[in-house]
């Protein structure tokens, strides 16, 4: 019984180990939309969206970090990084996850508000499972409306790297409140925890590994921002 007990002790330990050593290398790459001369979407109140998809992109990189992640950026400061540089940074590291932040408007309807999640669609069917699972997961934590995991093939930092990738439209400048949420710090930090814990669930579930590199058909032509 004491020797069915200690091999239990010591199969758990090897698991837990080789768990944690499998997250530490797994390399998110974080990439903050627009930046520089690209000022992207403006808010309500006047903030540009390349600064609210900084400050929401570092702190979700924080989080991550703190959870052992490798945690590697396109854009850590207010600079120009075009598509194709962003591109290069994720196959360059090699990334497992590339996470766009940025963050939404809309043409009518001050009221519209919640988290939208873009992803590749492959022909299985994997990254759309794990995007609406990714989406689920962050809407939960993060207290906020679903406003749908959509595909999209016409994105670059989704079809230009090899990488499982999604882009998170954090929430909609257009409405005024999630507007002055999505500009306070206290929100940030909480949009970053919110990252990082659904990162891990998912890597619980193993998500990851089963959708990873299942995005084989990239178009290459296609080199739209959003
Ligand atoms: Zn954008």
């Amino acid at each position: 019984m004491r020797k069915k007990l200690f091999f239990l002790i010591v199969f758990i330990s090897a698991a837990a180990i080789l768990y944690w050593q499998w997250s530490k290398s797994f390399v998110i790459v974080i990439d903050p939309g627009h930046g520089g001369d690209d000022p992207g979407a403006i808010s309500v109140t006047g903030t540009y969206e390349k600064e609210i998809a900084l400050a929401l992109a570092l702190q979700a990189g924080a989080a991550l970090e703190k959870e052992g992640y490798d945690v590697r950026y396109t854009r850590t400061t207010d600079e120009t990084v075009s598509l194709d540089e962003r591109i290069q940074v994720a196959n360059e590291a090699q990334a497992d996850l590339v996470l766009s932040i940025h963050a939404n408007t809309v043409e009518v309807g001050t009221d519209v508000r919640g988290v939208q999640l873009l992803y590749y669609p492959d022909e299985e069917g994997t990254n759309e499972a794990a995007a609406n699972r990714f989406l689920h997961l962050l809407i939960e934590s993060l207290r906020s409306i679903n406003q749908g995991a959509i595909e999209r093939t016409d994105l670059a930092v989704l079809n230009g790297s090899t990488a499982q990738s999604f882009l998170i439209e954090a929430g909609f400048l257009t409405n005024p409140q999630e507007a002055r949420w999505l500009e306070s710090e206290s929100y940030q930090k909480r949009f970053g925890l919110s990252v990082a814990r659904t990162v891990n669930a998912l890597m619980k579930e193993r998500v990851f590994v089963e959708t990873r590199k299942s995005s084989t058909v990239r178009n290459e032509d296609d080199t739209m921002s959003e």
